[in-house]
């Protein structure tokens, strides 16, 4: 448990921040757990509310209170629709790193996070041993999705159908970079994210190819820790930090004209999450410049590159999610579009509520599965009614919850990441 001194500190920072909802209820008409659940509980007004009195509730029922707040998806839906400009992402965020204060880790977070994120080169070597055996445990159930499910029944993994492990991770293919800026005079730097480096390797090479494609410089150092998400989500802002001074020591030194992700989460965190959620002064003066640098790989093409739509493009249509911390976190929505407009061999169509979640939610969709799947259903179906020949979207997760949704519902529309599809379109 945190030091008492140091809990109401950190409640006297979060009430500064809740003063500014006006319980207009704005909330409710865009949250997709409420829209499932109808539970005032499970929206930002009704969270809020709660955490008002977090002072006296965490006396009276802590245990209440966290379930409530774990009831989210953190998809900042709330946050991008709020009148009043409330930072609902935020105000959870330390809501839940006081809780965990309050209650510790439970012993599966604390190995996963302490034991194994703050530590790459562990976490590499045990997924790229799981990666091994997972044939033993798992079986293809979709060849176009490339999904899998369980032999056996397991706890966490329920009904799911997943992707699995890469046979070979992103940083076992790619050797690390520290080349020049290339003919468009630019250099990034390359944060493939670990979902990209263990399950989407394909992500990452179709990444490298449009880099090289259009002359940039690459700097990819190997040894890069997860962002630090869902350390943080779950309120475990000291692994949270080991992550970004691991990442610091790599990045705040190098020379880049910006970095790049193809994880819309990745980006968000980098962006947006770093520089307001670290404590410690030192490292947070450290990833600042880094954080400013930030861009989605589909806002570099365009926004820097000048990638732009070809007119009269025809071929398999293709339509796109929207994954929320690219819309709502960081206000990215044209650009992925106009990369895969850019193809000339692609014809775009719009996914009906493109902009809705999927239901996925990190840590969300384990402890809620229900009410992830019937959000990711939703989505599926909008894919479905799309007519769409592929889905694209820009980030790893989402790939993963549509793919699981399709899959089960018997569909097998590809689900490929944005830069994929660009990537083909190179030949
Ligand atoms: S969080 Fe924003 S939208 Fe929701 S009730 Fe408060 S002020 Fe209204
Ligand atoms: S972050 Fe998303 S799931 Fe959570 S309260 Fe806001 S809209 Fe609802
Ligand atoms: S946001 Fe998700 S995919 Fe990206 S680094 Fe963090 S955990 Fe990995």
């Amino acid at each position: 448990m945190a030091d008492i001194q140091k809990l109401v500190t950190m409640l006297n920072e979060l009430d500064d921040q809740l003063v500014n909802c006006m319980r207009c209820g704005m909330c409710q008409a865009v949250c997709p757990v409420f829209t499932e659940t109808g539970r005032e509980a499970d929206v930002a007004r009704g969270k809020i509310s709660l955490l008002d009195g977090l002072a006296h509730e965490i006396l009276k029922d802590p245990k209440g209170v966290k379930d409530k707040l774990d009831r989210c998806l953190l998809c900042g839906t709330c946050q991008a629709n709020c009148p009043s400009g409330v930072h609902v992402l935020d105000i959870f965020l330390k809501a839940r790193a006081i809780l965990t204060g309050y209650f510790g880790l439970s012993p599966a977070k604390r190995a996963i996070f302490r034991q194994l994120l703050t530590r790459p080169e562990l976490f590499n070597k045990l997924t790229s041993f799981g990666s091994k055996f997972q044939g033993l445990f798992a079986k293809p159930v979709n060849d176009v999705l490339g999904t899998s499910c369980a032999r056996f029944q397991a706890p966490v993994i329920a009904d799911r159908h997943f992707p699995r492990l890469a046979d070979k991770a992103f940083h076992k293919i790619a050797p690390a970079m520290d080349q020049p800026a290339g003919s468009s005079g630019k250099r990034v730097a390359f944060f493939p994210g670990c979902m990209v480096d263990k399950v989407y390797p394909k992500v990452g090479q179709a990444v490298l190819k449009v880099l090289a494609h259009h002359g940039v410089g690459v700097f990819m150092p190997h040894g890069q820790a997860c962002c630090g998400i869902p350390a943080l989500s779950s309120g475990d802002r000291d692994s949270f930090e080991k992550m970004v001074g691991t990442n610091a020591e790599l990045f705040a030194n190098a020379d880049f004209d910006y970095i790049i992700t193809p994880c819309a989460t990745c980006s968000a965190t980098l962006k947006d999450i770093w520089p307001t959620m670290v404590d410690d002064e030192g490292l947070k003066a450290r990833i600042a410049p880094v954080s400013a640098k930030v861009l989605d790989i589909s806002e570099f093409l365009v926004d820097v590159l000048g990638v732009t739509a070809l007119e009269g493009a025809s071929g398999k249509k293709v339509t796109y999610h929207d994954p929320c911390h690219l819309r709502n976190s960081l206000h990215v929505t044209a650009q992925p579009r106009t990369v895969i407009k850019a193809t000339g061999n692609a014809s775009f169509v719009e996914l009906p509520n493109a902009a809705t979640c999927c239901g996925c939610g990190g840590s969300f969709s384990l402890q809620h599965y229900d009410i992830s799947k019937k959000i990711g259903d939703l989505k599926a179906k909008s894919v479905e009614d799309s007519g769409a020949e592929t889905l694209a979207t820009s980030c790893p997760a989402c790939m993963m919850q549509i793919s699981d949704r399709l899959s089960q519902r018997g569909h097998s529309v590809p689900v490929k990441h944005v830069v994929e599809v660009y990537a083909d379109s190179l030949g």
